[in-house]
This record gives structure tokens, C-alpha cells and sequence, in this order.
């Protein structure tokens, strides 16, 4: 038995089943390497005794003939969903020592699938960046460079995966953030479809936006997660209405027409050439035409398409989710929940020592230009010229699917940078969303997958994005090129 934190999902659960490894030691050897690489500060929260607890739990079921799907499967959960057993703040100090009456609904499907979290990961405060550096707790390494950074706002989901000290993950994606950070960090991660997952219990930052998914360490894991943690929900209101899918299944299905050699064989890739400008980095263009030529070797056509508003989707959710997040953050007053400041004088000052004290920076900018740009006179001019370019870059897209089946680019315009190398600037930020807020904006599924290493020996993934409920086309292009490479299996160095 190769060492058990190399294991993924679909490999730990053969080993289950055969009684090669028992839940307990598997979660034992995870317990372990967290306990050693805690320099990385991916987890805010560890439960070793109520991970060791579920996974005995998991393994007297196993043992009495019980047969979840994902039973035993030790993971962790971003900070961003609210758990019953663990403490969750968001990765915020307004919400520290939060303990929530009920678990996420993706939480509690995972937990009814058979899995068990060994706690919660580290995340931006509320979701909001793209580098981990946000959240009020602790900054994330990456593991493949300690000095930088592991992408965000999923950093401690990212950088947990890498290092080996889970074998998956929850991640949310507002605008990039289960795509970026698996990017940064050499893993495999997947944005399902808006209202796919439910968002019940996910702590609101941008709700036109937000999804959670799963973060692996390959194509086949995420399709075991993400058929667990989906499906429709009745206390979600913008919950998608369609019957349970078994992803994993859509992921092995062989597309008509194509042989073994040529498994993608008719499927036409679209290559977005906004996706693809001067500016773009050369080590991840490099990397990612190698995994454009790999995905054609394997059948794939790769046409070319124009998205002509790419640039304008960075203007259009920097109105529309700082104005999103400016209204669910508003419930954060220290009266129901969290964070109160000490002697309030009246019920004005309450508000606003308690949310100055407790939203660190850019939560305290993003509320400034939510306000904004919802205020009277401001609202017409950006947030509802905002909402018809979002409207025209989702017409963008199911233009160019009619040329073509899914759609590929690079998750970010460079390989994760150095911790503090952006300094106070938060546009420099914000303009490294380019390629994937697009697809956020118009609601479609997208992926991060490994395609080799760009600059300083940092991962580079290629983005994939489908059209709506295309998550089984998508999972199986990605699993078809994992067959084919080893780009996936490639981990840093020490870990
Ligand atoms: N980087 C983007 C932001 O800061 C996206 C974050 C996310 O997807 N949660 O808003």
C-alpha cells in the first residue's frame, strides 16, 4: 500500500472496500501530516478526536455491510460553510467563535454520502480575493513555494489537497475561487453550473454568484464528490430542479463515435481568442497549448471563437458583487451573531464599532463600493448597465457554443505570485480575474486542470468551461486527458 495520504477519493475507497486500509488509519496518517505542516496555514480549525470519532464510526458501518458511496472518505471543508460540529467564521473575526445551529446542505450531503471532515479550511474573509491574504486569521503558502501565495479565495482548500493532508475538498467559486487557487496549486477543481449546489448554509458573498465544489487531485475525484454534494434543494430558491446526476457515471461514459485511441474524437474545443492576448504570460500560454495539444491528440478539435466582452467582465463584477455582498453583509450588526464591541453608546455606535472592528479591509471596500454604486443616482450608471453586460457576455458565450462544444483557456494571466508582491493594491487583483469571471458571470461550469509547470516550477492549470449542465462533458474531457498524463500526479517538492 502506497502511503496513505497519496491516496485520492475513488483509490481510498477501492482500498476501503478490498480492507487494505481501514478510514482509521487513513485518517490517522492525514492527522499526522497536518500536524506537520501547520506552517502551511491551511486549516483554521483541526477536530483530530471528531475526525478519528467519524471514521470508526465509518468503519463499524463498513464492517456491518453498509455501503454509502463515499463512506470513510476522510476530507475538510472551507470555512465558508456552516457546520454544527466545528466553529466557522468565513475566515472573518466578526464571525469568530461562530457555532451554527445546522450544517450547509452541501455539508450535510457529503456527511449523509459517508465522508467526515478533519475540520475547516482557511479561507479570504467572506470570499472575497484571490490570494489568501485576506483572511483576518492566518495567510496560506502554497505548498509548492512556501514564499507565495496558494490563490484564493479557496487557498487553505487548495493548499490542504497539495500538501496531501486531505485527499479532497469543498471550495466555492464567486468569480474564480475553486478554479484560481487549484490552478495555483497543481490541483483539479470544478465550478458546477449556478445553482447546481445548493447555498443553503454557504455563507452569502455574491448570491447571483456563488457555488460551491469540489477541489481533488484529479477529474474522476471531483465527479465522486460533486455527484454527493449536488442536487436540488428546497430552502435554496435559486437551487437548480433536476433529478440527481451520478457524475462519475457521465465522466466514463465514451462519447459516440470516437475508438480508445481517439476518445474525444468530435469534440470541438472552442479557443476564445481574448482568452489568448499578447500579455498573457509565455510559461502559461506554453503550458497551456501543451495541454490543448494533448486534448487534440486525444480527437479533440480545437476551434477558434470570440468572446469580444472578456474585458469587460472584470468592471461588471467588481459593481455587481461588492453590490451583492454590500446587502448579505448587512446582517452582520452585532446584534444576532458574531463579533459585538464593548459599551456601545447608543444603537448607531453598536453598528459601526462592531463592523469597523470586525471586517478586516477589503470586506470594509467592497461594502464602500456595494453602497455605492446601489445608492440613488449612482444605481442606473453602474449597477444596472452592470447587469446588462452580464446579460451580453452570457449571450457571448451561447454564441460561441454554437460553434463549438466546450471552451478552454488559462485560469489566470500568471502562476501564483508572492506573498505581499501586490502591496496595497487591490486592482492588480482584481484584473488577474480575467479569464475566469466571464464564465462566473454568465452561471456555466467551469475547471481547473494541471497541465504542467510554468515559471519558478509553479503549476499552471487549463481552464475548461461547458455550457449549462455540461459538468458530465466536461469531467470527461478532463478524465480522458488525466488518462492520457501525468500532469496531475505531479507534487511538490517535501510534501
Ligand atoms: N477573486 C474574486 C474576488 O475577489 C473571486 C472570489 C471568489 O470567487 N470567491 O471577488
Amino acid at each position: 500500500m502506497s502511503a496513505l495520504h497519496t491516496l485520492g477519493v475513488a483509490e481510498g475507497l477501492k482500498a476501503l472496500a478490498e480492507k487494505k486500509i481501514s478510514s482509521v488509519e487513513w485518517t490517522q496518517s492525514l492527522l499526522a501530516r497536518t500536524a506537520a505542516h501547520q506552517n502551511l496555514g491551511a486549516f483554521l480549525h483541526l477536530d483530530a478526536e471528531g475526525a478519528l470519532a467519524a471514521a470508526r464510526q465509518a468503519d463499524a458501518r463498513r464492517a456491518a455491510g453498509e455501503a454509502a458511496p463515499l463512506l470513510g472518505v476522510p476530507m475538510a471543508h472551507k470555512d465558508i460553510f456552516v457546520t454544527t460540529n466545528h466553529p466557522t467564521t468565513a475566515g472573518s473575526k466578526i464571525l469568530a467563535g461562530y457555532r451554527s445551529p445546522f450544517d450547509a446542505t452541501v455539508v450535510a450531503k457529503l456527511n449523509a454520502a459517508g465522508t467526515f471532515s478533519l475540520g475547516k479550511l482557511n479561507c479570504d474573509e467572506f470570499a472575497m480575493g484571490s490570494a489568501n491574504e485576506n483572511s483576518a486569521y492566518a495567510k496560506v503558502h502554497n505548498p509548492w513555494d512556501l514564499e507565495r501565495v496558494p490563490g484564493g479565495s479557496s487557498g487553505g482548500s487548495a493548499a490542504a489537497v497539495a500538501a496531501g493532508l486531505v485527499p479532497a475538498s469543498t471550495g466555492t467559486d464567486t468569480g474564480g475561487s475553486i478554479r484560481q487557487p487549484a490552478s495555483f496549486t497543481g490541483i483539479t477543481g470544478i465550478k458546477p453550473t449556478y445553482g447546481r449546489c445548493s447555498r443553503y448554509g454557504m455563507i452569502a458573498f455574491a448570491s447571483s454568484l456563488d457555488q460551491a465544489g469540489p477541489m481533488a487531485r484529479s477529474a474522476e475525484d471531483c465527479a465522486l464528490l460533486l455527484s454527493a454534494m449536488s442536487g436540488f434543494d428546497e430552502r435554496d430558491a435559486t437551487s437548480l430542479q433536476q433529478p440527481p446526476q451520478d457524475f462519475h457515471a457521465q465522466m466514463l461514459q465514451p462519447r459516440a463515435g470516437a475508438s480508445s485511441a481517439r476518445p474525444l474524437e468530435g469534440l470541438r474545443i472552442g479557443l476564445p481568442k481574448e482568452f489568448f492576448p499578447a500579455a498573457l504570460d509565455a510559461d502559461v500560454n506554453s503550458a497551456v497549448r501543451a495541454g490543448l495539444a494533448e486534448l487534440e491528440k486525444l480527437g479533440a478539435t480545437l476551434v477558434e471563437v470570440s468572446l469580444p466582452r472578456t474585458e469587460l467582465a472584470i468592471p461588471v463584477y467588481y459593481i455587481i458583487a461588492p453590490a451583492e455582498a454590500s446587502s448579505n453583509l448587512s446582517r452582520f450588526d452585532g446584534v444576532r451573531y458574531g463579533h459585538r464591541c464593548e459599551d456601545p453608546k447608543d444603537l448607531l455606535d453598536l453598528y459601526k464599532r462592531t463592523r469597523s472592528e470586525g471586517f478586516g479591509p477589503e470586506v470594509q471596500r467592497r461594502i464602500l463600493i456595494g453602497s455605492y454604486v446601489l445608492s440613488h443616482g449612482y444605481y442606473d450608471a453602474y449597477y444596472l448597465q452592470a447587469q446588462k453586460l452580464r446579460r451580453m457576455i452570457a449571450d457571448d458565450f451561447q454564441q460561441a457554443f454554437t460553434q463549438c462544444d466546450l471552451i478552454a483557456g488559462p485560469v489566470a494571466p500568471s502562476v501564483a505570485w508572492k506573498i505581499g508582491e501586490q502591496g496595497d493594491d487591490p486592482v492588480k487583483a482584481y484584473l488577474a480575474d480575467i479569464f475566469t469571471l466571464p464564465g462566473s458571470l454568465a452561471g456555466l461550469p467551469g475547471m481547473s486542470v494541471p497541465v504542467g509547470l510554468g515559471a519558478h516550477g509553479m503549476p499552471v492549470g487549463l481552464q475548461l468551461l461547458g455550457n449549462y449542465f455540461q459538468e458530465g462533458q466536461l469531467l470527461h474531457a478532463a478524465h480522458v486527458l488525466q488518462l492520457a498524463t501525468d500532469w496531475h500526479k505531479a507534487t511538490p517538492k517535501g510534501f
